[in-house]
């Protein structure tokens, strides 16, 4: 279903460089883009554009609409921010969460930047203002909420102001294929009949061809040209383990192996949130928990301190997440598995968003895989609908139980081609050795087949291992039953578990107590024939382990701040923090932790060395040069 687009400026490619043009348009392009080099410098504290940002923005600055995919941490908002305010009139930004539009606000406002968000609890007399001064062409950018801008009373009053553009953040909540459908996004599409003139942008970091396909048909983009970076995020090390039936144990394990540091853990259930986050504080994590069940004052509250926080570990489900934008969050565990491909990178790539190393690691069960597909199962939608579902939901636990790269199958999920091994994950770093089981295989299929689907696992391992208590005489008569002494019940389990991540078998639901029964009749028929091999991996969790101790060191030489400037960092840390609360905003909306280790390392002695440092922009090095320059003399 692709729409063929009238000019193919299809900017896509692995390495994340639009394709080559014309050079001579290539020129062009360049020149034109002076003006916003010239902000991007001078407002923003950045040197160069990133990735494909310059092609969007050239694209926006030409007066057409476009589609942009850009990875997380990206610079997606620089897309819209610069010609909001190149172009004449107002810039319009659609974005769903007003946390994540109190943020931008507010950092752009640091910035020198008139930005300005439209919000039902503001009273009606800082609306009023806002609006005065949108009319009065002070404002460069208005943040409005889908429902907000679609209201008939703010449709006429925009009608009367000249519009930049209109950008929609988080584009993909319009597609009911994405991952975070937002029936009220679907209204967006009006956007073309009212502003036919205003170049529209659509901006989001996850989206299949599909949903991209989607995204452009709802919003009325198809002719428009669709910019789509590299999906890589180097800085990302994955990593994911089967759980080993130890409860919330093992992510306790993980978390105190990260001291310091700000993660994020999701948990799968609201209660299990809870728990998690009591279990972690008793052994003296400063962990919070975050779900929709609790008090719209206490998530504010909860959120605000974790994102305040130099270290906290936020403990959550899903609820927590659009728009949570704290940049130096280290790791993301997911206690729980996500719900798909889409939700995994939306979810492990709030980590690390600042460029500096980060993990994502997951754990998951063959139970979890089970219940996601008996939820979907009973979803109330078309059956199209839910066969793309299940098919996510496979390749989810396919990337997550596979044997190669993990950045790499996410990448070639999202449609990259020549995808290179990451060299981070924890299967790149400790490749797992895998052995053939197909004989196995077999013998656990032909168990299923003849127990009829009538038993559980356990009992399904009793039988294999001629181990059943009180077996009945016509089960010990059947010729499976001790067929699979060669193995120990531990390993059956793990040939099970991987059977089921693979569709040869499948849990049928029997009050909590799941049976086991044969999947995918052509996959099962293929075992059976010796067509198709089982890999198992060999002494699976040493890989993760091993893993470990590499992306320690990689992240600790990186992260750490040469000894000889560390007070220094410290210094303006604790300066930061002070300013942060005086201002009652987050501290990297004041400088992020990449700037204050550029700052550390440069030891910058006056305003124009200061203004080296990335992330330092005219207007900050204004407000807070003086004081930064004062702590460097003094450390
Ligand atoms: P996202 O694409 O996830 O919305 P943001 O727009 O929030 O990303 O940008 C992520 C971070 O990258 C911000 O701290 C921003 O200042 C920084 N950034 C954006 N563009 C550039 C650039 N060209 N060079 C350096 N840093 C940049
Ligand atoms: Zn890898």
């Amino acid at each position: 279903m692709n729409t063929p687009f009238s000019r193919p400026v299809h900017a896509e490619t692995a390495q994340g460089v639009s394709k080559a043009a014309p050079s001579r348009h290539k020129r062009a392009v360049t020149d034109s883009l002076a003006p916003a080099r010239e902000l991007l410098r001078h407002v923003f504290g950045h040197a160069e554009f990133r990735g494909l940002q310059a092609d969007v923005i050239a694209e926006i600055l030409a007066g057409r609409s476009a589609m942009a995919v850009l990875p997380t941490g990206g610079g997606k908002s620089l897309c819209y921010q610069i010609p909001a305010m190149l172009r004449p009139g107002l810039g319009l930004v659609v974005s769903p969460l007003i946390a994540l539009m109190a943020d931008q606000v507010e950092g752009l406002k640091q910035s020198g930047v008139a930005a300005e968000r439209l919000d039902s609890n503001h009273s009606l007399d800082e609306r009023a203002d806002v609006w005065l001064r949108a009319e009065q062409g002070e404002l460069d950018l208005l943040y409005l909420s889908p429902e907000g801008l679609m209201q008939g009373a703010t449709l006429e009053r925009l009608r009367r102001i000249p519009l930049a553009i209109a950008a929609i953040d988080e584009a993909h909540c319009v597609s009911q294929w994405g991952h975070d459908f937002r029936p009220e996004y679907r209204m967006l599409g009006r956007l073309a009949d009212v502003f036919p003139d205003v170049p529209r942008l659509a901006v989001t970091a996850t989206a299949d061809a599909r949903t991209r396909d989607d995204i452009r048909a709802e919003l009325k983009l198809t002719d428009c040209a669709e910019f789509v970076d590299s999906f890589a995020r180097p800085e990302l090390a994955l990593a994911a383990e089967r759980k080993r039936g130890q409860g919330h144990g093992r992510v306790e394990e993980l978390v105190l192996a990260r001291p310091g540091r700000s993660g994020v853990v999701y948990t799968g259930s609201r209660d299990g949130t809870d728990k998690l986050a009591e279990r972690l504080a008793a052994v003296g994590v400063p962990a919070l928990a975050y779900h929709a069940g609790l008090e719209r004052n206490l998530r504010t509250e909860r959120l605000e301190k974790f994102l305040e926080a130099d270290a906290a570990v936020m403990v959550a489900t899903i609820a927590f997440g659009m728009g949570v934008d704290k940049p130096d969050v280290r790791f993301v565990i997911h206690a729980d598995p996500p719900a798909s491909i889409e939700a995994y990178w939306q979810e492990i790539g709030r980590a690390g968003r600042d460029g500096l190393p980060a993990e994502g690691i997951t754990l998951y069960g063959a139970a979890d895989m089970a219940w996601a597909m008996r939820r979907n199962a009973g979803r109330d939608v078309s059956d199209e609908v839910r066969q793309i579902q299940n098919r996510k939901l496979r390749q989810l636990y396919a990337m997550l139980d596979g044997v190669g790269c993990r950045a790499a199958a996410v990448r070639r999920y999202f449609g990259e081609e020549g995808v290179q091994p990451c060299g981070v994950c924890d299967l790149c770093l400790a490749p797992p050795e895998s052995v053939d089981a197909t004989v196995a295989a077999q013998k656990a299929l032909a168990a299923v087949h003849r127990l009829g689907g009538r038993f559980g696992r356990g009992r399904l391992i009793d039988h294999l291992l001629g181990k059943t208590k009180d077996v009945h005489e016509s089960e010990a008569a059947l010729s499976t039953y001790g067929v699979g002494q060669e193995l120990s019940a531990v390993a059956w389990r793990d040939l099970i578990d991987q059977l089921l991540f693979d569709g040869l078998l499948k849990e049928n639901p029997n009050d909590g107590r799941p049976l086991i029964g044969l999947g995918d009749p052509d996959g099962v028929k293929g075992v059976y024939r010796g067509e198709r091999r089982i890999a198992v991996r060999k002494q699976p969790d040493v890989a993760p382990r091993a893993a470990q101790g590499g992306r320690k060191r990689r992240s600790a030489e990186e992260m750490t701040v040469e000894p000889a400037n560390a007070t220094l960092f410290e210094a303006l840390r604790a300066w930061r923090r002070d300013q942060a609360h005086e201002q009652h905003v987050p501290p990297y909306v004041i400088f992020a932790d990449r700037t204050l280790y550029d700052i550390a390392r440069l030891r910058p002695r006056n305003a124009s060395e200061l203004l080296l440092a990335n992330g330092v922009g005219d207007s900050k090095a204004q407000r807070y040069g003086e004081a930064v320059l004062k702590i460097v003399r003094e450390n």
